[in-house]
């Protein structure tokens, strides 16, 4: 057993947080990873409106007894979102621990605090953790440049980052993006974190809702096989490097400004679910890290979880104890 502020202080059993991922972090998934023993995370806006976020928090209640968190993700979208009415349903959910992510949390955070939330704020760079920390999140989960999804504009990665969190913060803080297995955590322990937060490497295990497919070519993909669009719009994304990205990325690299409307019918959200629903790999694009290069099987959340633990329990106790009482 690892045992760290982060399982003290979400009374979850292993110090990993699973990343709140749009269209993926549905209950089926967010019941696994608790069930598990790490903290599952629900997406809020992967739920069409406030009233179905509450739906699926009950569906998930029903298919878990252990802590679980909802993601509130704060950044550029197609659809306009009511961002203060997904945090009310929130609230009156009774749900206990949020991750927030994108832009400044601060106007959502006094209702949440005096409804008990935890709450866990994502940050891709060390000025926006100190913030965090300033106005008064509990813990930061901390986003490398290797990390699926938006990295941030600053290209740090986290054996830079992770060290930075542990000299300057005070709060607890997650280690976020390149984590997989036990080498992983027990390098992020080694580094100040508290725990690991993994997005792609739970889109390939069994109980994620997305086709067989996208978890396949997870396993087959090797480290070079992301890639970066909305560089141009100051948006930047890691996403798997698959044509519908590669048609992005050429007109990104025409002359003269990108218009994001130019590339919206490529990128929709719409469309990645329809993708990660079917399995058509090139019908939209989806986010991955460059982690999918260390993933190879599809395990169940418990025996990844599992297996991730028991590694780095023995990196820590076998490994490293020898090299240092040889
Ligand atoms: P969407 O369909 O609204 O937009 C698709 C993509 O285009 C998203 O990456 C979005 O940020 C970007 N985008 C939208 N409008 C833009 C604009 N005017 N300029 C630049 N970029 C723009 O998004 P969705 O797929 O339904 O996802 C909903 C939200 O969740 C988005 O804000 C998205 O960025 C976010 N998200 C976050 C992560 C992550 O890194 N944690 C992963 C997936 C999605």
């Amino acid at each position: 057993m690892i045992k760290t502020r982060l399982t003290q202080m979400l009374g979850i059993t292993h110090p990993v947080i699973q990343g709140g991922m749009q269209w993926v972090g549905r209950a089926e998934m967010t019941s696994a990873v608790a069930n598990g023993g790490g903290l599952g995370v629900l997406t809020a806006l992967t739920q069409p409106s406030p009233e179905y976020l509450l739906k699926e928090i009950a569906r998930c209640k029903d298919l878990t007894d252990n802590p679980f968190a909802v993601n509130l993700t704060i950044l550029p979208t197609i659809k306009p979102v009511p961002y203060a009415d997904y945090v009310d349903a929130i609230i009156d959910s009774g749900i206990k621990i949020v991750e927030t992510a994108g832009r400044n949390p601060e106007p959502f955070l006094p209702a949440m605090k005096a409804a008990g939330i935890t709450i866990i704020h994502k940050c891709t760079s060390i000025r926006h953790s100190l913030k965090a920390e300033k106005i008064g999140c509990d813990m930061v989960s901390v986003d490398g440049f290797e990390c699926a999804g938006h990295p941030g504009e600053d290209d740090v990665t986290n054996l830079i980052l992770l060290p930075l969190a542990a000299q300057r913060l005070k709060i607890p803080f997650i280690a976020s993006g390149g984590f997989a297995d036990g080498r992983g955590l027990a390098a992020a322990l080694a580094m100040g974190a508290d725990g690991i937060n993994m997005g792609t490497r739970f889109m390939v295990t069994q109980e994620a809702p997305i086709h067989v497919n996208v978890k396949q070519a997870m396993v087959d993909a090797s480290e070079l096989d992301t890639t970066l669009l909305y560089r141009s719009l100051r948006n930047t994304a890691r996403v798997f490097k698959n044509s519908v990205a590669e048609q992005v990325l050429e007109i990104e690299e025409r002359e003269g400004p990108t218009y994001f409307d130019d590339i919206a019918p490529l990128v929709k959200g719409t469309k990645g679910k329809d993708l990660l629903e079917k399995g058509e790999l090139d019908h939209g694009i989806w986010s991955a890290g460059m982690v999918i290069g260390l993933i190879n099987d599809i395990p169940t959340c418990k025996d990844l979880i599992e297996r991730i633990v028991d590694d780095a329990e023995a990196i820590i106790t076998e490994r490293l104890d020898n090299l240092v009482s040889a």
